[in-house]
C-alpha cells in the first residue's frame, strides 16, 4: 500500500464543480488500495478577495492622522483572516467525499501537527507532529489538512506560511508521514518551459532536477512555491506536477542525483541546455543615490534591510562618478516587503549619509534557466541578443551558474519571455493548455 500525498490548488477547487471533481479523484486513488492524504488551499481567488477586504476596512478617511495607521499591526489577525479560507476548501471537500461513500475527516494546520515560527505572513515550519493525521488514515479515513497554515509554537497564534504556501504544507507532510510521493495538482499538466499563459507555445517538461527547479522557482515561476522545492530536495521527496482537469503524466521533479533517482530506460540521459524561462512581476526596484564611497556603507544598508525583512534579490552598484566620491546602490525586493524597507531606509538616511531614494514597483524580473548553461559557451549572447532584437531596455543583470536574469520595464516583460523563448527554440508546435485558473 503506498501512501500518497495529494495537494490541489485554488484553481483546482475554485467552485461546486471543482470540488467535486477533485473529490471522485481523491475516492478513485483511495480505491485503488493508497492511504491518502490531501493538502488544500482556498477556492480559487479568495485569499486574493480577503486581503482586498482587509484592505477596504483599513483604509483611513482622510481626516483621520496618517499616524493613526500602521501603529498597531495587524499581522496576526491577516492570518487569522486568511487561514479562513483554508478551512472552507477542506470542509467542503471533505463532505463532498462523504457523498461518494469514503470518509474523510479535515484538519486545520494546528490540529494536523504544523508548528511554526511567529512571523506572521511567512512563518517558516519548525516541527511537524502529524499524529491525528497518522491516526486517521490507519483507520481508513482520507485525511484532508489546510494549506498554507500553522500554529506558532511560542505564542500559540495561527500563522500562515506566505503566498502559496500550501505546497509547502504539502511536502512537510509527506517528509513527516514517509509518503511514497507528493502529487502537486494545478490547473495546467506540470512545469512548462514558459508559463503558457504568457508564451502559449510553452512545452511541458517531463523531468527536471531539484536544482533547476529551485532557480524556476526562485525567479517567478509561480508553478511550485520555492520552499516546497528546497524543502522536497533536503528530504529526498519526489514531486509529480500535473492538472486535476486531466489523467496526463505531469513534471517529475527529482531530487539531485546523488540523492537517489534510478533513470529510467529511453530516457535522456543528458539533458536539454536550457530548461525554461520564467518572469517576476512581483518585484520593486530601489536605488540608494549618493552613497559614500567608503568601506561598510553597504553592509549598513543591507543590514537595514535584514532588520526590515526584506529579502532582497538583485544588487548593483555603479561605479562611482569621477572625482565625487559617492556611488549608487540598486536592488530588487518583493514589492509586499516595499513599504517597510523604504520607511527604515529613509529613518536612516542621515546616518548612512546617501542623497535619496528611488522607487520602481513597474518592473518585470525575467529568468533563463538551464543546467546546460554550465558547459556551453555562447548562451548569454543568444539571450541578448534576443532581447535587443525585441527592443528591451535592460536595466539590471544578474547570474548564477545555471541562470541569467534581467530587469526590464513591467510593460516590456511578455514579449521579451516570447522571444527569449523562441531565441532558445523552446516553442512548442502545439498550443498548451491552461485547464483553469486567472493566474492571479
Ligand atoms: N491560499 C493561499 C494563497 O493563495 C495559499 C496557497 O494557495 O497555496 O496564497
Ligand atoms: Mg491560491
Amino acid at each position: 500500500m503506498s501512501l500518497i500525498v495529494q495537494k490541489f490548488g485554488g484553481s483546482s477547487v475554485s467552485d461546486a464543480e471543482g470540488i467535486k471533481r477533485v473529490a471522485t479523484r481523491i475516492v478513485d486513488t483511495q480505491a485503488a488500495g493508497n492511504q491518502v492524504v490531501v493538502v488544500v488551499s482556498a477556492m480559487g481567488d479568495s485569499t486574493d478577495e480577503l486581503l482586498d477586504l482587509a484592505e477596504q476596512v483599513t483604509l483611513y478617511p482622510e481626516e483621520l492622522s496618517p499616524e493613526a495607521d500602521g501603529l498597531v499591526s495587524s499581522a496576526r489577525e491577516m492570518d487569522m483572516l486568511l487561514s479562513a479560507g483554508e478551512r472552507i476548501s477542506m470542509a467542503l471537500l471533505a463532505m463532498a467525499i462523504h457523498r461518494r461513500g469514503a470518509s474523510a475527516q479535515s484538519f486545520t494546520g494546528s490540529q494536523a501537527g504544523m508548528f511554526t515560527d511567529s512571523i506572521h505572513g511567512r512563518a517558516r515550519i519548525i516541527d511537524v507532529s502529524p499524529h491525528r493525521i497518522r491516526t486517521a488514515i490507519e483507520k481508513g479515513d482520507v485525511a484532508i489538512v489546510a494549506g498554507f497554515q500553522g500554529m506558532s509554537r511560542d505564542s500559540k497564534d495561527i500563522t500562515t506560511l506566505g503566498r502559496g504556501g500550501s505546497d509547502t504544507t504539502a511536502v512537510a507532510l509527506a517528509a513527516a508521514l514517509g509518503a511514497d510521493v507528493c502529487e502537486i495538482y494545478t490547473d495546467v499538466d506540470g512545469v512548462y518551459t514558459a508559463d503558457p499563459r504568457v508564451v502559449p507555445a510553452a512545452r511541458k517538461i517531463d523531468l527536471i532536477s531539484s536544482e533547476e527547479m529551485l532557480e524556476l522557482a526562485a525567479s517567478g515561476a509561480k508553478i511550485l512555491h520555492l520552499r516546497c522545492v528546497e524543502y522536497a530536495r533536503r528530504f529526498g521527496v519526489p514531486l509529480h506536477v500535473r492538472s486535476s482537469f486531466s489523467h496526463n503524466e505531469g513534471t517529475w521533479v527529482i531530487p539531485d542525483p546523488d540523492t537517489s533517482i534510478t533513470i529510467q530506460e529511453g530516457e535522456p540521459l543528458e539533458q536539454p541546455i536550457i530548461s525554461g524561462v520564467a518572469h517576476d512581476r512581483s518585484e520593486a526596484k530601489v536605488t540608494v543615490i549618493g552613497v559614500p564611497d567608503i568601506p561598510g556603507k553597504a553592509a549598513e544598508i543591507f543590514n537595514i534591510m535584514a532588520g526590515a525583512h526584506a529579502n532582497i534579490d538583485m544588487i548593483v552598484q555603479n561605479i562611482s562618478t569621477h572625482g565625487s566620491g559617492r556611488t549608487d546602490i540598486s536592488f530588487t525586493l518583493p514589492i509586499v516587503d516595499g513599504k517597510e524597507a523604504l520607511a527604515a531606509l529613509k529613518a536612516a538616511q542621515s546616518a548612512v549619509g546617501f542623497e535619496s531614494i528611488e522607487y520602481n514597483e513597474h518592473i518585470g524580473k525575467l529568468s533563463l534557466i538551464g543546467a546546460g548553461m554550465r558547459s556551453n559557451p555562447g548562451v548569454s549572447a543568444r539571450f541578448f541578443k534576443a532581447l535587443s532584437d525585441t527592443g528591451v531596455n535592460i536595466d539590471l543583470i544578474s547570474t548564477s551558474e545555471i541562470r541569467i536574469s534581467v530587469v526590464t520595464a513591467e510593460d516590456k516583460l511578455d514579449a521579451a519571455v516570447r522571444a527569449v523563448h523562441h531565441a532558445f527554440d523552446l516553442d512548442a508546435g502545439s498550443k498548451a493548455t491552461v485547464y483553469g485558473g486567472t493566474g492571479r
